[in-house]
């Protein structure tokens, strides 16, 4: 674990900078950062990037630092112009720290000389003087060997690279889904079923490790595409439109393999529908579609009743598909799904 400590923050002066050594050290992968001054709103600007963008980055500030790095049971590095040139302790360095935590402490105005007394190493990136925010990333760089660059976050919104322009694909959060069905029109009886699925979906979700935010999105939005048609094709319509709203493709799949238990790419063909697979593979994709078998209209019903309906158009193949779909769910969830799902209120 890495832990980045800021002292001689001053809120009302520092807000910027220290925002940016908490970003830097999100980004270029410590694990946390101790701030000194206790600072809500910097708390908040930073949790929020977290919320967004994804990891498990956490903040305190308010901590006594003194303390707090004299009692640090790990390495401790102190960032100063005076110090060794990185490069010649990195490997050291890293070394050192493959089995201990690790915390590295960066100053705002003159740094006490107590820092420089604790620290295990007092390193230099470069001995000029310039910032805290230069001197953390590129300690970090030198540190992960550039890897941290490419770490992936799996936030709400991942950016997808461009040459030009700006491109953001995101899960939408409860309100967020609610509004893009609102703006499609949808009827009153789709509002209802989306909402009981989404409940369903969630208490399975629950017992699983699955991502809830996928869930939930991609359990609201699953019937999108039956603002225009109500036929087996709403969900390739619905992921369509999710398409053209830059929504996650993870989300998107949840809703172009949600109908029956899946769709083979024979099948697909027979249907009439794009040739390709649409059986669920994520467990999010597996949850959602299993949640809107089990509902009918705004009613949840039992896994027997849902094999009846389709036994009673002879589709034996998609029942089979179903029963062997809440089998796997319920082994996972140690749980029957209708148990689970008796206790919805
Ligand atoms: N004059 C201050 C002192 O007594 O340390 C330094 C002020 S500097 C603007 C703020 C922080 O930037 C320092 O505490 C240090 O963590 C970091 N910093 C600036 N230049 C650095 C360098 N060349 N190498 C490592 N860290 C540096």
């Amino acid at each position: 674990m890495i832990t980045v400590l800021r002292i001689g923050h001053r809120p009302f002066r520092d807000k910027r900078i220290t925002t940016h050594v908490s970003l830097v050290s999100r980004a270029f992968g410590a694990d946390s950062i101790m701030v000194d001054e206790r600072d809500e709103v910097l708390e908040e600007t930073i949790n929020k990037v977290v919320k967004n963008f994804g990891g498990n980055f956490k903040i305190e500030t308010g901590v006594n630092w003194k303390k707090y790095f004299r009692d640090f049971k790990g390495i401790k590095v102190n960032l100063t112009m005076y110090g060794i040139n990185v490069d010649n302790r990195i490997d050291e360095i890293r070394g050192k720290t493959e089995n201990k935590d690790m915390v590295i402490l960066v100053g705002a105005e003159k740094v006490p000389v107590d820092a420089y007394l604790m620290a295990d190493y007092n390193i230099a990136v470069a001995n000029q003087p310039h910032s805290e925010v230069s001197a953390l990333a590129i300690f970090l760089d030198r540190y992960f060997s550039g890897k941290e660059l490419s770490k992936i976050y799996e936030g709400r919104m991942n950016i997808v690279p461009m040459d030009h322009g700006k491109y953001v694909k995101f899960i939408p959060d409860e309100g967020e889904s609610m509004k893009l069905l609102y703006n499609e029109n949808a009827d009153e009886r789709i509002i209802k079923h989306v909402q009981v699925v989404y409940k369903l979906a969630m208490a399975i979700g629950k017992c699983t490790d699955a991502d809830l935010r996928l869930i939930a999105a991609g359990s609201l939005l699953h019937d999108i595409g039956r603002t225009k048609t109500h036929s087996i094709g709403h969900a390739s319509v619905g992921a369509e439109i999710l398409r053209n709203k830059n929504i996650d493709d993870r989300v998107v799949n949840i809703v172009e393999r949600h109908t029956g238990a899946g769709i083979t790419k024979d099948e697909a063909k027979k249907l009439g529908l794009p040739e390709k697979d649409y059986i669920p593979e994520t467990i999010e994709e597996k949850i959602v579609a299993q949640a809107d078998n089990l509902v009918a209209g705004d009613r949840i019903i039992t896994l027997e009743a849902t094999l009846k309906n389709y036994n009673e158009k002879n589709l034996y193949e998609v029942a089979e598909r179903i029963r062997k779909l809440n089998d796997e769910l319920s082994e996972l969830c140690h749980k029957n799904l209708d148990d689970i799902a008796s206790e919805i209120d």
